[in-house]
C-alpha cells in the first residue's frame, strides 16, 4: 500500500482459491445450502477436533445466537445476562424473544464481562449468560460456568472475535459452555462474506436448531432431494427463520478455514510488534493472553494513558488526516438510546466500560497488512503522541 493509499482499520484476504471455489459453486448449479455448506461444517468441525460437537453453518452470528437462545427455550418473562461493552447482536437477538437484557460491567483489563458482577445481577428470573470474548481474548468461562451449572443457568458464548482463541489449554468453541457462535463477517478473523457457526455438543438443541435454521422444516432443502421420501413433501413443526448459509459463502469459508492457521500467525506477529513499537507511548496497548493460551487478535485495541496530551477522538482526527482508519469497539449498549431508554441505564452503573470507551481505539490490524502500513500507523501515532 503507498503512502497516499488509505489504511483501513479492517479488510479480508481473500484469493483466487476463494475464486475458483466460488466459480466451482456456480458452475455446479447448486448455489443454496448444500454440499459445500455440509463439507464447510465438516471442516469446521475438524478444525476444532472435537467429534462430539455440532457445527451448523448460518447466514450470520447474529442468527447462531437467535438460534442457540430460540433452542434452550429463552422467551418473555427470562433474564439473560450479557456485558455491556459488545456490538448490539449481542443483545438485541434476546429481544426477539421477549426476553429481558440485564448489562453488566467489564473486567477493566480483559475488557471481557466481570463474572463478579454476573453472580450479583443473576435473579430467579435469570435464563442464560451471554460473555464475549473481547476482541479474541477469552472471557473467563471457567468462573462463568462455577456461577451457571449450580443454578441451571445456560451459558451462550458469543465468539465472534474468538477463531480461534483457547481457554485452560482448549479451543474457544470446544469448552464446556451449551454453545458458542462464530462470526464470518467481512472484518472478522476469517470470513464468507456474511455468515456464522453455531456449535453445540447438545444433540436436541443442535436438532431444534437445525429445523429452526430453515422456517421450521424437519429436513433441508439437500436432504430433501436425496432421501427415500418423494422431494415434495416436507413437513413444518415450527413457525422458523430463514438463517441457512449458501453454498457460495460456504465455498469462501472452505479456503478461508485452510488460511486460518496462517492468518493466526500474521495477527499474532503483527500484535506482537504493536507492542513492541508502542511501549514508549502514553497508551495502554491490549493484555496478550495469559501464558500457553492463543489470543485471535481479531483487534488491536489501544487505550490513551491520562497522561496523554490529546483526547482520542483528536487522535482519530489525526491519524485520519494521515490516511490511517480506526474504529471503536463498541460505543456500550448503554448509551445506545433503545437500551439506554429501555432500562434506564446510565454511565455512573458501567465505570469500566465507560473509561475503556472514552479512552479506546481501534488500530489497523489485518493479514493483508504490510510491516510497512503497520510502520506507517506505528509512526503516525509517535509523531502524534510525542
Ligand atoms: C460481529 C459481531 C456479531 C455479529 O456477527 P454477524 O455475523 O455480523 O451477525 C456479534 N457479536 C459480536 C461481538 C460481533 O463482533
Amino acid at each position: 500500500m503507498s503512502q497516499e493509499a488509505f489504511l483501513p482499520f479492517a479488510l479480508p484476504e481473500l484469493g483466487d482459491e476463494e475464486i475458483a471455489e466460488i466459480a466451482d459453486t456456480l458452475k455446479s448449479g447448486w448455489i443454496t445450502t448444500g454440499p459445500k455448506t455440509r463439507r464447510f461444517e465438516e471442516s469446521f468441525r475438524t478444525f476444532l477436533g472435537d467429534e462430539a460437537l455440532h457445527c451448523l453453518a448460518v447466514n450470520s452470528a447474529t442468527a447462531g445466537l437467535h438460534l442457540a437462545l430460540e433452542a434452550f427455550g429463552v422467551g418473555p418473562g427470562d433474564e439473560v445476562i450479557t456485558t455491556t461493552h459488545t456490538f448490539t447482536a449481542t443483545a438485541e437477538v434476546i429481544r426477539y424473544l421477549g426476553a429481558d437484557v440485564t448489562l453488566v460491567d467489564i473486567d477493566p483489563n480483559s475488557l471481557c464481562i466481570n463474572p463478579l458482577l454476573v453472580e450479583e445481577a443473576i435473579t430467579p428470573r435469570t435464563k442464560a449468560i451471554v460473555p464475549v470474548h473481547y476482541a479474541g481474548l477469552s472471557a473467563d468461562i471457567p468462573a462463568l460456568l462455577k456461577l451457571a451449572r449450580p443454578r441451571g443457568l445456560k451459558v451462550i458464548e458469543d465468539a465472534a472475535h474468538a477463531l480461534p482463541a483457547t481457554s485452560e489449554g482448549r479451543l474457544v468453541g470446544t469448552l464446556d459452555s451449551d454453545a458458542t457462535v462464530f462470526s464470518f463477517y467481512a472484518n472478522k478473523t476469517m470470513t464468507t462474506g456474511e455468515g456464522g457457526m453455531v456449535v453445540t455438543r447438545d444433540d436436541a438443541v443442535a436438532k431444534r436448531m437445525k429445523v429452526m435454521r430453515l422456517h421450521g422444516i424437519d429436513r433441508d432443502a439437500f436432504d430433501r432431494f436425496r432421501s427415500e421420501r418423494p422431494a415434495w413433501y416436507y413437513e413444518v413443526v415450527a413457525p422458523g427463520f430463514k438463517y441457512n448459509l449458501t453454498d457460495i459463502a460456504a465455498a469462501i469459508g472452505l479456503m478461508q478455514l485452510t488460511k486460518l492457521p496462517r492468518f493466526l500467525q500474521r495477527r499474532q506477529y503483527l500484535a506482537a510488534r504493536y507492542r513492541k513499537a508502542l511501549q514508549a507511548l502514553p497508551l495502554v496497548c491490549p493484555p496478550d493472553a495469559p501464558e500457553g493460551e492463543v489470543h485471535a487478535w481479531h483487534l488491536y485495541v489501544i487505550r490513551l494513558s491520562p497522561n496523554a496530551r490529546i483526547t482520542r477522538d483528536e487522535l482519530i482526527q489525526q491519524l485520519s488526516e494521515r490516511g490511517i482508519g480506526t474504529s471503536v469497539h463498541y460505543i456500550p449498549l448503554h448509551r445506545q438510546p433503545y437500551w439506554r431508554d429501555l432500562y434506564e441505564l446510565k454511565p455512573e452503573m458501567f465505570p469500566c466500560s465507560e473509561a475503556a470507551y472514552q479512552s479506546m481505539l481501534s488500530i489497523p490490524l489485518f493479514t493483508a497488512m504490510t510491516d510497512q502500513d503497520q510502520d506507517r500507523v506505528v509512526e503516525a501515532l509517535h509523531e502524534i503522541l510525542t
